[in-house]
């Protein structure tokens, strides 16, 4: 069955492209899929804007469009391990983490069909006799969705679910990499019923399909995730039209250990903060930010922990962390420690490939831990999306003088998406976290979300918000309806034929 859906209708592309999907545990091939022109993204385009602006989708009562996520979720739930299955073969991650990803994305889908069930206006009350006022939603309208391949189902459910939610039609672009979850997703929306051209899926290049789903003037709003140079590309091909952007990109997180914290949890956390899908997460805990009274004790712990962290692919059950997406992501990321260690980083464990012989047919990267870091050095700046830790040091001779230092080195970068604080003091902890600049803090804890809470990036971390209310918000419009009963003249300027 071909793989891209447009207006309703499977198709293969029209010049006969396709691309090959290789598991990059062990470079076996995952499926071949067809890949669309850029005339084929257009042409998705407008099926959606045909079919929002013909409806019936975005009259549909949200109740209905709530039933409808609510048995899609019933369906992921159902054949939770064959999608896992697939997004493990795609990214190389490992099967549990997969399913646990399925049941984060079934969360997903039911908390925005709740918000659709209970997606209601409000009236003004404007004392006004005669007149009523109200706030209605309405969906933005066409939404064109990028998604990047680390979370390839879960980023497209924080964007598919708000996006059928509100009422709108859309676009979806997967990863090049990871498309075959977005082909189960697709295909589900189409068996159950979804009117035709509402959802529509085009795989390929962002070089070709992305672009155009960015500029084509058909387009209402543009949801993208992924790196940072690719977001600000998309906000610029969105302005001359105006189109609603909402971006999350990269982040170089802060990890921050006081020496008050509970180190051995703080320790245990900073490893899965970093090396948890070998660090190809965008809240990744990049920079450890340690006070330097206990930085030895922490470092040597990471570095002997660090060292025996299991590599394997996604069904090998004695595997930790699994593969690099891509053979180009590995050179990038071998390329990032070998510049740090240039310019001064101390290569404490890892920095290399495996010489494993059951692992060379796979992407790994050893987990690694620079040392000596400094914020100038580009390693701290940067983000490698790869295993590899960066550690900074911290000290004040007073409590103020310590969090001030803390602080300052959290927020030394562009990025703003989510960092940590460690120390069992409750007032520190709370004062540290209201004076990080990142969209989400973790006190004591690291990595967890819910739907329910906003995500999204400060500064150059993104723009808008996904989950929580705000994420159903940047998929509708607030339109202010405005009913004078009683029609008059308005009465500022003065009909000069009348008063002569
Ligand atoms: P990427 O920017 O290379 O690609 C992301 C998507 O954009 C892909 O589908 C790609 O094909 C498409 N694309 C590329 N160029 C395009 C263009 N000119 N126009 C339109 N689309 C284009 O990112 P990636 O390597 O797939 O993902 C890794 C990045 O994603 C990291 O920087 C990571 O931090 C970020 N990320 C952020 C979040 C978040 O919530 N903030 C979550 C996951 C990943």
């Amino acid at each position: 069955m071909p793989d891209l859906f447009i207006d309703g209708t499977w198709r293969a592309a029209s010049d006969g492209g396709t691309r090959t999907i290789s598991c990059p545990a062990d470079g076996s091939t995952v499926g071949t899929v067809d890949e669309a022109t850029a005339e084929e993204a257009r042409a998705a385009v407008s099926a959606a804007r045909k079919a929002f602006d013909a409806g019936p989708w975005p009259t549909t009562p949200s109740p209905e469009r709530a039933a409808l996520l609510f048995r899609l979720a019933d369906r992921l739930a159902a054949e939770k391990d064959e999608v896992a299955r697939l997004e493990a073969l795609d990214t190389g991650k490992r099967f549990v983490e997969a399913q646990i990803d399925m049941d984060d994305i079934v969360g997903v889908f039911r908390h925005f069909a709740s918000l659709a069930q209970s997606d209601v206006g409000r009236v003004v009350d404007t004392g006004m006799p005669g007149v009523s006022s109200r706030v209605v939603h309405e969906p933005v309208g066409v939404c064109s969705l990028i998604t990047p391949w680390n979370y390839p189902l879960l980023q497209t459910s924080w964007k598919v679910a708000p996006a059928l939610a509100a009422g709108n039609t859309f676009v979806l672009k997967p990863s090049e990499l990871t498309p075959h979850t977005a082909i189960w997703l697709v295909r589900t929306l189409d068996e159950l019923g979804l009117p035709k051209g509402v959802a529509n899926l085009v795989l390929g290049s962002g070089a070709t399909v992305g672009a155009a789903m960015t500029d084509d003037p058909g387009v209402d709003l543009v949801s993208f995730t992924g790196g940072l140079v690719t977001g600000r590309r998309i906000m610029a091909a969105a302005a001359p039209t105006v189109k609603r952007v909402a971006l999350e990109l990269g982040g170089k997180n802060p990890n921050v250990v006081f020496a008050d914290a509970d180190l051995p949890a703080a320790i245990d956390n900073a490893l899965t903060a970093i090396f948890l899908d070998s660090g190809q997460v965008c809240s990744a805990g990049s920079r450890l930010i340690v006070e330097e009274s206990v930085h030895d004790q922490v470092v040597a712990e990471l570095v002997r922990r660090a060292g025996q962290i299991r590599l394997g692919g996604p069904f090998d059950e004695d595997a930790e962390t699994g593969p690099l997406i891509s053979g180009d992501h590995l050179k990038k990321v071998q390329a990032y420690v070998e510049n740090a260690v240039a310019e001064g980083a101390q290569l404490l464990v890892g920095g290399t490939t495996p010489d494993d012989p059951a692992l060379a047919d796979g992407h790994y990267f050893l987990p690694t831990v620079l040392d000596g870091c400094r914020s100038e050095m580009r390693c701290v700046q940067d983000e490698s999306f790869g295993p590899v830790v960066t550690v900074e040091t911290f000290s004040g001779d007073t409590r103020e003088a310590a969090e001030d230092a803390a602080v300052a080195l959290a927020n030394d970068t562009i990025y703003g998406l989510a960092g940590a604080v460690w120390t069992e003091n409750a007032g520190r902890a709370e004062r540290v976290a209201n004076r990080l600049r990142h969209g989400t803090i973790w006190i004591n804890d690291y990595h967890p979300y819910v739907p329910q809470a906003e995500w999204g990036g400060f500064k150059q971390s993104g723009v808008g918000r996904e989950l929580g209310l705000a994420g159903l918000e940047e998929y509708r419009e607030a339109k202010h309806i405005w009913h004078n009963t009683k029609p008059a003249k308005a009465g500022w300027f003065s009909d000069t034929k009348e008063d002569a």
